[in-house]
């Protein structure tokens, strides 16, 4: 059968082939230090578990509205509103399967064929080719290391054009750590306003900051931005539940009444009884999101120094999320075949730039246990320096 033009323009998500392939390998028996999926190596706190398996215990194994159990679309609104200073209402919360959902359902039901949607780079994989599959254009905007991987007010404004429909904010960014500063964020906010786009911004790695970095959402630096804001957020990483795949998406009323038709007619509700862990989740004590952050701080600080003192390798330190990016410039190799030979060689499973548009880097996932990580480093500096 002939495929649709849409698929076929649609590069698969490097971040997912590459993790099951590290996976692949280790049920054969291989021992591989896996840094690729961006994935907690924690099990989901048991009082989340339990509640979801009261639910099943209670019925809760029926179809349910397609946008969300109402208890839990309640729970997130009021987590917008007392965590974030966002002033939505449950009906301005649809309930998605993951982050990555909210995003695609959002694509699906805002863009146009043709529409702009900006997105700075590095990226995450998904971001473009969502945006493909909605007929839409990619338009990117390079930032740099010496910037910090941040995309100025200038930069931003340079690139809105007639056709501009929205931008993409990811702070605490995947894949660089990159966190804006609350003043950076009122100065993207200023920009949005005066030009009328809208934003998304991809709050996922909110809880997971390091130093001073401090999250400012955008929607909260004014009730004028708040209107052109479009929340994207899920339970994965702050809480260890990616495989429960519960995310979700706040925004203006009509936007969410439209995808809960689009989710009508594709997915219907997210799995009920995960529903009630995610409840469970923002409902109960927050001590289990500080314990995850503060060993993802302890790895942080061991794989930046040990990185850093692997020559021909560089990283800056991340200011949140669990990524390190760093430069193998020196290296003078594509991304692909580096990663594709370390993997090959040593065992070693880490995602190529390029798949987050940008050539000469690497990214490292650190949310897995410090001896893996040692190991991992150790291999990596012999796999470098047999090459320098
Ligand atoms: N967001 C994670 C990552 O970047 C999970 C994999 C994916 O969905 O792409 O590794």
């Amino acid at each position: 059968m002939e495929l649709a033009n849409r698929i076929q323009q649609v590069s698969p998500s490097m971040t997912l082939a590459i993790s099951a392939k590290a996976k692949a390998m280790k049920s054969e028996g291989i021992d591989v230090c896996s840094f690729s999926a961006g994935e907690p190596d924690f099990d989901t706190p048991t009082h989340i578990k339990e509640a979801a398996k009261r639910a099943l215990d209670e019925g809760k194994t029926r179809y349910g509205p397609a946008a969300g159990e109402p208890a839990l679309r309640e729970a997130i609104a009021h987590k917008l509103r007392t965590d974030n200073h966002l002033n939505y209402q449950a009906d301005n919360v649809i309930v998605t399967n993951g982050g990555k959902h909210s995003l695609y359902g959002l694509m699906m039901t805002a863009i146009n064929p043709g529409d702009e949607v900006i997105i700075p780079t590095p990226y995450w994989v998904s971001y473009p080719e969502m945006v493909k599959l909605a007929e839409g254009k990619p338009i990117l905007i390079h930032t740099t290391p010496e910037n910090g991987y941040k995309v100025t007010p200038e930069q931003l404004r340079a690139a809105i054009t007639q056709k501009t429909k929205l931008f993409v904010l990811n702070s605490p960014s995947n894949p660089t750590g990159t966190v804006y500063t609350p003043q950076e964020i009122r100065a993207l906010a200023a920009v949005i306003v005066e030009t009328g786009i809208y934003v998304v911004s991809d709050e996922i790695y909110e809880k997971i900051l390091y130093g001073d970095a401090q999250h400012l959402s955008i929607g909260a630096v004014s009730p004028e931005v708040f209107d052109r804001t479009i929340i994207s957020n899920g339970f994965a990483k702050a809480y260890a539940m990616t495989g429960w795949r519960v995310g979700y998406l706040a925004g203006p009323k009509p936007l969410i009444k439209a995808m809960g038709v689009l989710q009508g007619q594709s997915t219907s509700n997210v799995c009920t009884f995960a529903q009630y862990g995610a409840i469970a989740a923002l409902t109960s004590s927050q001590d289990c999101v500080e314990k995850m952050r503060l060993a993802f701080a302890e790895r942080r600080t061991f794989i930046c120094d040990r990185l850093n003192r692997i020559p021909g390798l560089s990283a800056s330190r991340p200011d949140g999320a669990f990524y390190l990016y760093a430069s193998i410039e020196s290296l003078g190799l594509p991304s692909t075949d580096f990663c594709k030979t370390l993997l090959e060689e040593k065992h070693v499973a880490v995602i190529p730039g390029i798949a987050f548009g940008k050539e000469g880097t690497i990214r490292i996932s650190y949310a897995t246990d410090l001896a893996t990580i040692e190991e991992g480093l150790n291999r990596l500096e012999a796999f470098v320096t047999a090459r320098l």
